[in-house]
C-alpha cells in the first residue's frame, strides 16, 4: 500500500512568513497526483508544521506555522477531504514524535511518495524517517521545492544517495497507475 505525504503545504510556507516562489510551481503537479492518489485509494498525509511556541526550530526560523493559526492551514488549492490524515508536526521529520509510522502500519503502508516542500529539509528528515522505519521512498522530482537558489538536482541527488529513494515525475507514477489499471 502507498502512501502520499505532501509537506508543508501551507500558506505560512507558499505565501506567509516563509514565502517560496518556486512553491505556486509544484502546485499543479501536486493537484494532478493528489486526484491520481484519490482515485487509485493511496493513503493520503498532509504533514503540517504546527508549531507551539517553545518548539526549538523557531531559534532557527523564527515563528511560523503556528498550531491553529490560519497560516499552518493547507493551501486551499490542496484542502484535504474527510478520511485523509492531518498529520500534525513540531519539526523537520515528517515521522519525528508524530505517530505517523503507527498510523501508516495500521493501513499497511510500506511505500510512501514524499511531496511538497523542502527538498533539502523537511522532505529530506522525512525522507530519511522513512528510511530508518523500513518504508520504500519515491520522490517525484516536479511535486518537490527547496528554496529559491538550491541547486534541486543536488538535494535529489542526496535522497537518492543517502536514503535510497527512486526519483521520479508525476506523470510516470500516474501513467503507471493508468497502465496497471489497463491490464
Ligand atoms: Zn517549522
Amino acid at each position: 500500500m502507498r502512501a502520499l505525504i505532501i509537506v508543508d503545504m501551507l500558506n505560512d510556507f507558499v505565501t506567509g512568513k516563509l514565502a517560496n516562489p518556486k512553491a505556486q510551481g509544484i502546485i499543479p503537479p501536486l493537484q494532478r497526483l493528489l486526484g491520481h492518489a484519490r482515485e487509485e485509494g493511496w493513503v493520503v498525509v498532509f504533514s503540517n508544521d504546527a508549531h507551539h511556541a517553545d518548539d526549538p526550530e523557531l531559534r532557527v526560523w523564527g515563528e511560523h506555522a503556528m498550531a491553529g493559526t490560519p497560516e499552518a492551514e493547507v493551501i486551499e488549492e490542496l484542502e484535504p477531504v474527510a478520511g485523509e490524515i492531518v498529520s500534525p508536526k513540531r519539526g523537520y521529520g515528517a515521522f519525528d514524535f508524530t505517530g505517523l509510522d503507527e498510523q501508516l502500519r495500521e493501513l499497511g503502508v510500506d511505500e510512501v511518495v514524499i511531496t511538497g516542500q523542502h527538498t533539502h529539509i523537511c522532505v529530506r528528515h522525512s525522507s530519511y524517517g522513512a528510511l530508518i522505519r523500513g518504508y520504500g521512498i519515491t520522490i517525484p522530482r516536479d511535486a518537490v521545492c527547496g528554496f529559491e537558489g538550491v541547486d534541486e538536482d543536488d538535494a535529489l541527488a542526496y535522497l537518492e544517495m543517502a536514503y535510497g529513494a527512486t526519483v521520479t515525475t508525476v506523470s510516470d507514477l500516474v501513467e503507471a497507475g493508468a497502465a496497471a489499471t489497463a491490464r
